[in-house]
C-alpha cells in the first residue's frame, strides 16, 4: 500500500470504500505526520487531533451500518483554510484580531463537505485576511516550503498547498481573491483550481474582496479536485452571488480526450522577469497536449498590462469595506478606549498587521470623493476590458495556457519590504479573478538548481469547468510531476 503522503484522496476513498483501512488508520497516519513535520513547515495553525479521531470514528461506524449514500468523502481527512468558518472552531484568518474567535457555524462549503462525510484535522496558515503572496503576512508564523524550508510556500492559501504537498492531509480547501489557490499549488507543486466566480458558496468564508473571493480545492490530482468541486459547487440562497446553474458530474467529464481542444497562447503573459526555466516548462507542458491532439494557437489578451493595478484597486476598496466591521465591538479583540473612536483605533491599530493596515488605507482613499471616478470608476472600467478580452478570446478557443506565476517559490523575506515587487508577481493569476473565470494550475516540472515546482495554469469560459477540468487531466494523464513528492523524509520525517 503506497504511503499516506503518496495517497491521492480518490485512492484513499476507494480503499475506505473496499474496507482496506479504517477512517481512524487513516486520520492517525495524517495526524502523525503532523505531528513529525509540522516544526519544520508551520502550515497549520491549530490541528484539533481528539476532533477528527471521533468523526473518523463516527465516519467507520456509519460505514459499518451501510450509511454511504451520497457520502463520497466518508472519513477522509481534509484540512481547512483558516478563513472558512467551521462550528465550534478557531477562525482567525491569520490575524491578531480574531486570535481566540470561535465560529459559531460551518460555512456552507464546510456543511457540504461534512454532509458528505469528510473528517477535519484543522485550520491551515494564510496571510492575514488573505490578503499576500507568501504567508508571510499570517500574525502567527511563516509557513515553509516542503520542497526548500528557507523558501515560501507562497500565498495567501500558503498552509493549504503546503500540507497537501507534506502529505499532512489529502487535500484542503481554500480561497482564490487574485490567485491564492493556485499560486501556492504552483509553488509547491500540488493542483489548485479556482472556480468561476458564483460556482460556489462563499456563506461562511471570511470576504476580503467580495467581487473577486471564490473557495476552491488544493488537491494532489485533476481528479481529486474535480471530486471536491462536484461536493462544495452549486447554488446556496445564503449566498446571492451564488450561480442557480446545475452542478456538472465534474469526474465523469474527464475521459483524457483533447482532441481538437482549442488552446490559446496568450503572447502578453510572456511577461518581463519570466524566469527562463518556467517558460521552457510551460511550453513543453502545452506541447504535451499538442502531442494528444489538442490545436495550439496564439492568442490576445491586450488589456493584461493592467491587471496588477485594477486589482490592486478593486480588491483593497473591497477589502477596505469589508474590513469595517472588526472594530472591537462585536467580535474578536477588544482595545478599550475612552469613547467609540479611540475604541476603534486602539483596537485595530492592535489588532491588524502592516499589509492590512496598508490595503485599508489605499481601498479607503480610492474610495473617497474626489479620487472615486479617477481610480476605483477607472479600474472597474479596465475591469471590463479585461473580462472582454476574455470573452473574445473564447470565441476561438477553448482554454488558455500561461504559466501561474512568472517564477518559482522565493526565499522567506527576499520580498517583504517591497509590496510592490510582490504585487507585480500576481500577473499571471489576478485577470481570472477580474475576469470572473475559471482556472487550474497544474504541475509541470521543476527548476533545476534549486529544484523547485513550476505550475502550469489553464484558464477556462466561466462554468467552463469540464473542459478545464478535463484538459488538465489529460495532461496529468501524460506526465508524472504530480507524482514527485517533496524530500521532507530526509530531514527525519517518516
Ligand atoms: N496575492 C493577492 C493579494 O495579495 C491575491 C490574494 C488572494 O487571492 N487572496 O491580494
Amino acid at each position: 500500500m503506497a504511503a499516506l503522503h503518496e495517497m491521492t484522496l480518490t485512492e484513499a476513498a476507494d480503499r475506505l470504500a473496499r474496507g482496506e483501512m479504517s477512517s481512524r488508520e487513516l486520520t492517525r497516519a495524517c495526524l502523525d505526520r503532523i505531528e513529525t513535520v509540522e516544526r519544520s513547515l508551520g502550515a497549520f495553525l491549530s490541528v484539533d487531533a481528539d476532533g477528527a479521531l471521533a468523526a473518523a470514528d463516527a465516519a467507520d461506524a456509519a460505514r459499518q451500518k451501510g450509511e454511504v449514500a451520497g457520502r463520497p468523502l466518508l472519513g477522509v481527512p481534509l484540512a481547512l483554510k483558516d478563513v472558512l468558518a467551521e462550528r465550534d472552531r478557531p477562525l482567525t484568518c491569520g490575524s491578531r484580531i480574531l486570535e481566540n474567535f470561535v465560529s459559531p457555524y460551518d460555512a456552507t462549503v464546510v456543511e457540504r463537505l461534512r454532509r458528505a462525510g469528510a473528517v477535519f484535522l484543522g485550520r491551515l496558515n494564510m496571510d492575514e485576511f488573505a490578503m499576500g503572496s507568501s504567508t508571510e503576512n499570517s500574525a502567527f508564523h511563516p509557513t515553509r516550503n516542503p520542497w526548500d524550508p528557507d523558501r515560501i510556500p507562497g500565498g495567501s492559501s500558503g498552509g493549504c498547498a503546503a500540507a497537501v504537498a507534506a502529505g499532512e492531509c489529502l487535500a484542503s480547501i481554500g480561497s482564490d481573491t487574485g490567485g491564492s489557490v493556485r499560486q501556492p499549488a504552483s509553488f509547491c507543486g500540488v493542483v489548485g483550481l479556482k472556480p468561476t466566480y458564483g460556482r460556489v458558496s462563499r456563506y461562511g468564508l471570511v470576504a476580503f474582496a467580495s467581487s473577486l473571493d471564490q473557495v476552491g480545492p488544493v488537491t494532489r490530482t485533476v481528479e481529486d479536485a474535480a471530486q471536491l468541486l462536484e461536493v462544495i459547487a452549486g447554488h446556496d440562497p445564503r449566498d446571492s452571488t451564488s450561480l442557480p446553474d446545475p452542478v456538472s458530474a465534474y469526474s465523469r467529464a474527464l475521459t483524457g480526450e483533447v482532441r481538437g481542444l482549442r488552446i490559446g497562447l496568450p503572447r502578453e503573459y510572456q511577461v518581463s522577469g519570466l524566469d527562463p526555466e518556467v517558460k521552457v516548462a510551460v511550453a513543453q507542458a502545452v506541447d504535451v497536449l499538442a502531442g494528444l491532439g489538442a490545436e495550439v494557437k496564439e492568442i490576445s489578451l491586450p488589456h493584461t498590462e493592467y491587471a496588477v493595478a485594477a486589482y490592486y484597486i478593486i480588491a483593497p476598496a473591497e477589502a477596505s469595506a469589508n474590513l469595517a466591521r472588526f472594530d472591537g465591538i462585536r467580535y474578536g479583540v477588544r482595545r478599550e478606549g475612552a469613547d467609540p473612536i479611540a475604541l476603534y483605533r486602539a483596537t485595530r491599530g492592535a489588532g491588524f498587521g502592516l499589509e492590512v493596515k496598508r490595503r485599508v488605507i489605499l481601498g479607503t482613499y480610492v474610495l473617497s470623493s474626489g479620487y472615486y471616478d479617477a481610480y476605483y470608476l477607472r479600474a472597474q472600467k479596465v475591469r471590463s476590458l479585461i473580462r472582454q478580452d476574455f470573452l473574445r478570446a473564447f470565441e476561438e478557443v477553448d482554454v488558455v495556457a500561461t504559466p501561474t506565476v512568472p517564477t518559482t517559490a522565493f526565499r522567506l523575506g527576499e520580498k517583504s519590504s517591497d509590496p510592490l515587487q510582490m504585487y507585480l508577481l500576481d500577473i499571471c493569476t489576478l485577470s481570472c479573478n477580474l475576469a470572473g473565470i475559471c482556472g487550474i494550475s497544474v504541475p509541470c516540472g521543476f527548476s533545476k538548481d534549486p529544484r523547485l515546482p513550476i505550475g502550469l495554469q489553464l484558464l477556462g469560459r466561466p462554468l467552463g469547468e469540464e473542459t478545464l477540468l478535463r484538459a488538465a487531466h489529460a495532461y496529468q494523464s501524460a506526465t508524472d510531476w504530480h507524482r514527485r513528492r517533496p524530500p521532507l523524509e530526509s530531514r527525519g520525517a517518516g
